[in-house]
């Protein structure tokens, strides 16, 4: 058995791997609502997005791929509170990255 310090995760909103603990785990404990993931594991079907503001809002999109991923039918009030949540709470460091689409 080998020791893998850092399986690699697909974060939903830019579709790359990155290291685990690198990512935001979300998960869905309720059917009704969603929870960050912090240090402790929490039961269930889990999510990964990277600690970007274009990458949350992108994963946050389309809820109905988070709906399927999750296996759940959380509705798209739940995905927007947990969005600006995550951007609140989060320190987003690619505020510069302001010329993307001009
Ligand atoms: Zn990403």
């Amino acid at each position: 058995m080998k020791n893998i310090k850092a399986p690699l995760r697909t974060c939903i909103g830019c579709r790359s791997k990155f290291p685990q603990n690198t990512l935001i785990r979300f998960v869905c404990r309720t059917g009704d609502a969603l929870e960050m993931q912090e240090l402790k594991k929490l039961p269930g079907r889990g999510a990964y997005v990277c600690r970007s503001k274009s990458c949350i809002e992108n994963a946050f999109k389309v809820p109905k791929r988070i709906n399927t991923l999750l296996r759940v039918q959380l509705s798209e009030s739940v995905f927007t509170e947990f969005k600006q949540a995550l951007l609140e709470k989060e320190i987003i460091a690619d505020e510069k990255k302001e010329t993307a689409s001009s």
